[in-house]
C-alpha cells in the first residue's frame, strides 16, 4: 500500500483505462463506475464523509483508515495532473482542453 504514488506524474494506476469515470475506495476492491465526473465526484464525496464518520466513531486503532478517490481512466484526478501530463482533464467547461475538444491538434 505505501508504494502506491496516487498525485502527480509518477502516479500508479488504480483503476481501467478504459474506464473514464470511476470511484475506487482503499481498501476494498469494488472500482464503481460513473457515467460522469459529476456523478463519480458526488460518490466519493458521500464516501469520503462516511469514512470520516466511521473513523471518528471507532473506537479502536486498529480499525482501517479509508478514503474514496475519483479515478479518470483508471488514475486518480486532479486537474493540475492531467494539464500537467498534457490530458484532457475532463471537466466540460475547462476552457483550454474545450479548446482542444472542438479543434484537436494534427499531431495526434
Ligand atoms: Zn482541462
Amino acid at each position: 500500500m505505501s508504494s502506491i504514488t496516487l498525485f502527480g506524474k509518477d502516479r500508479t494506476r488504480l483503476g481501467y483505462e478504459n474506464q473514464e469515470w470511476s470511484v475506487w475506495a482503499s481498501g476494498m476492491d469494488d472500482i464503481h463506475d460513473r457515467e460522469t465526473l459529476g456523478g463519480a465526484l458526488n460518490l466519493a464525496n458521500e464516501l469520503n464523509a462516511t469514512f470520516a464518520q466511521m473513523r471518528f466513531n471507532s473506537t479502536s486503532d486498529l480499525d482501517p483508515v479509508m478514503y474514496a478517490l475519483v479515478l479518470h481512466h483508471g488514475y486518480a484526478w486532479t486537474v493540475d495532473t492531467e494539464h500537467a501530463l498534457g490530458l484532457d482533464c475532463g471537466v466540460p467547461a475547462c476552457d483550454p482542453c474545450s479548446f482542444e475538444r472542438a479543434i484537436p491538434t494534427a499531431a495526434s
